[in-house]
């Protein structure tokens, strides 16, 4: 008997050459020739007269043939057949060539569909349009994706037989019969064949949404399970909240958003079960008083913790303002383990994290390499290091330990993305800003103004202000050092001469990067050349100018990043964008910069723009291919499943029941198929 999971070779006009280019398709089984949903439709049911129908577009007219096409050879290899045919509106010509097929089949006095384009003037035409009889062809076709060798009305043709085949298989539904009544959505059935054969508009729309949630659905189901896996595990007890008592020596107060923020991760460490939180919240936001708060209610409840950091610049960084949070709290010892650390401060450090005399390690991977021992560790913290990945899970349970974890990062990304992405983390949003910051204008201009932007830089410079300007992008085959370095150069003995200027790029080594930064940060450099290093975390609030050149080439997250290097202080800050990018997608993207600094908004703007595909980078966040959900289009059925998956998984966490087997399975099978250690 043929079932979903029976391979596509044993139906009936598939052999194995043809098996072959479905299976590039990614069609193996029956089931994914289901799931391969056409791209899109024509409506052949839609007939227009053909006195007023547009011109220019694909469209359908019903016309009787006048009489058979008539043959012209025009040369060789070139022979046209041209008939007349008419509705009750006007007369149409029909021109087919080298296609004595199609002309064949036209008698005169038939009524015909013809799909194409209409062209002309008093006498319409249409040029080679697909033709259908007028009987059986009113219907809307499925256009599918394919690949060369396979056409649209072979799979058309394979779908349908594999449906009848299939009988009453496909009357079993993944989704208990109750959520389908509950969220009005149609059989399983019903949405295949609309899907692929729509009845009319209507049908396929509604067989669109019950697929589009099916699909989403099990991608929450299996989210879910993935972060109830990891709540399984043993965890970190901490019983009382020190919140009150970190913050009352702060010098300042917590917005609500932070205040927020600290108390879902509390919560979450008061559980028995480890935290998973994703702490978001723009550049300047106050990410690292959060983690500063929570690790002090870890640290008071006896455990030691953990911040990594993607770069021993920002650990070191980090060091020095959690040194400055924690400047009143003698029971908190923060501690720093970097690559460029001589042997002898190594192995103090080390020596301090064992014995529990130092709490608060700050630093990159290496803090949780083999050489590292804790007495007590409850608690890592990230900062922006995307996915916390499975091997430093896996590190860390290497060593019995199941800690709490805060994730932090600045990359705004939609709120409904972060949640698809990081579905296996809970998350916090910090959408204020601390009070008291100016907000930065930014300018586009081009590259004709520039001058004045050099002399409009001086004029801060020459109060004391610093600035920074992010070179070119280099063109490939140059290297990035030689364009900084000539650009630096340029800048130097031009516009600012007699001003201290720094260079900052990739290839510099990690200890004259380092001081470079430190001159800049203690203000011995005014203005700061550097390619796109600068953009993790320099924190620098005397600096408040930033031009980035050739502002088309980088994405909007990048110039969003970049722009939060300014701004992080009392002054009034500006952003300055050169670019004489013509391009209509590059345009919109700087006028979005103009136009708002809310990472969020620009994040949506970003998905408008690119779409979500772009926006994870390659397939990196391990989640399953979307087959026919629209993250831009279909986000409040993703709202909709998202909420019914989790009242699913509350009542019946391991879908043990026997209505939701079937669902089991697919959430099973579908994750299996992707690779799960991406979620991690
Ligand atoms: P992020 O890491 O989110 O980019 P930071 O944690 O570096 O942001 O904070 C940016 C600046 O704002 C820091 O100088 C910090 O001391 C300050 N800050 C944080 N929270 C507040 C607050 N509630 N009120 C005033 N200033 C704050
Ligand atoms: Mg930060």
């Amino acid at each position: 008997m043929l079932t979903l999971a029976t391979s596509v070779q044993y139906l009936k006009g598939v052999g194995e050459k043809r098996a072959e280019l479905l299976a590039k398709l990614g069609i193996r089984t029956v089931g994914d020739l289901l799931s391969h949903f056409p791209r899109q439709y024509e409506d052949w049911s839609a007939v227009l007269p053909i006195a007023s129908a547009p011109r220019g577009e694909s469209i359908c007219v019903r016309g009787t043939a006048l009489a058979a096409p008539v043959e012209r050879r025009i040369r060789k290899g070139l022979t046209l057949y041209t008939f007349s045919v008419s509705d009750a509106s006007a007369l149409m010509r029909v021109t087919l060539f080298n296609n004595p097929y199609a002309a064949q089949k036209i008698k005169p006095g038939e009524a015909y569909l013809f799909f194409g384009t209409l062209t002309g003037g008093t006498v319409p035409e249409m040029s080679s349009p697909l033709i259908e009889s007028a009987e059986t062809g009113a219907r809307i076709r499925p256009i599918y994706p394919l690949t060369a060798g396979l056409n649209s009305k072979y799979i058309e043709k394979l779908v349908s037989t594999a449906m009848l085949a299939l009988g009453e298989q496909l009357d079993r539904d993944l989704l208990p019969d109750s959520l389908r009544r509950e969220q009005h959505l149609c059989t399983r059935r019903y949405a295949l064949e609309n899907i692929h054969f729509p009845a009319d508009r209507e049908a396929l729309e509604t067989a669109r949404r019950r697929l589009v949630f099916e699909e989403l659905l099990l991608l929450q189901l299996g989210l879910l399970g993935i972060k109830g896996r990891s709540l399984a595990e043993t965890a970190v007890k901490v019983h009382r909240d020190y919140t009150e008592e970190f913050c009352s020596s702060l010098p300042f107060t917590l917005t609500g958003a932070q205040s927020r923020a600290v108390k879902d991760c509390v919560e979450d460490m008061r559980r028995s079960t480890p935290m998973n939180r994703l702490l978001q919240g723009d550049v300047g936001s106050g990410k690292t008083a959060v983690a500063a708060c929570v690790a002090y209610t870890a640290i008071r409840n006896g455990w030691q913790c953990v911040m990594m950091a993607p770069t021993e610049i920002l650990a070191r960084q980090h060091q020095e303002s959690l040194k400055k949070l924690f400047a009143d709290k003698p029971n908190v010892r923060v501690g720093l383990l970097t690559g460029s650390l001589t042997k002898a401060q190594k192995r103090a450090v080390l020596e301090q994290v064992e014995s529990g005399e130092c709490q608060l390690l700050v630093g990159t991977h290496a803090v949780l390499s083999e050489a590292v021992q804790f007495a007590a560790l409850g608690l890592v913290i990230t900062d922006e290091q995307h996915r916390f990945g499975v091997r430093q899970r896996a590190a860390l349970a290497a060593k019995g330990m199941h800690p709490h974890l805060l994730v932090m990062s600045a990359t705004p990304i939609p709120r409904t993305l972060a949640l698809m992405v990081y579905g296996d983390l809970d998350v916090s949003v910090l959408n204020e800003l601390p009070p008291g910051r100016t907000p930065i204008e930014t300018y586009a201009i081009d590259t004709a103004k520039r001058e004045r932007a050099y002399g409009y830089i001086r004029k801060f410079l020459n109060e004391g202000r610093q600035a920074y300007i992010v070179c070119p992008l280099v063109e490939e085959g140059e290297t990035d050092l030689v364009a900084a370095e000539a650009y630096a150069k340029q800048l130097a003995a031009g516009p600012f001469q007699g001003y201290t200027v720094g260079l900052l790029h990739g290839k510099m080594k990690a200890k004259d990067k380092e001081q470079t930064m430190r001159d800049f940060a203690e203000n011995r450099l005014s203005l700061l050349v550097s390619t796109t290093v600068v953009e993790v975390g320099m924190d620098v609030p005397n600096a408040v100018l930033m031009v980035v050149e050739n502002a088309e080439r980088f994405g909007l997250a990048q110039l969003h990043q970049l722009r939060g290097r300014v701004g992080r202080g009392k002054y009034a800050s500006t952003c300055i964008l050169i670019s004489d990018a013509q391009n209509a997608e590059a345009v919109r993207r700087l006028k979005v910069m103009c136009e708002t600094t809310d990472g969020f908004k620009i994040a949506d703007a970003d998905l408008q723009l690119r779409g979500p595909g772009d926006f994870f980078g390659d397939r990196q966040h391990g989640l399953p291919e979307l087959k026919i959900a629209d993250l831009l289009n279909d986000m409040s059925v993703l709202h909709e499943a998202q909420a019914a998956a989790r009242a699913l998984h509350d009542g019946d966490p391991s879908l043990e029941r026997p209505e939701n087997a079937l669902l089991r399975d697919a959430v099973a099978t579908l994750f299996t198929r992707t690779g799960e250690q991406g979620l991690n």
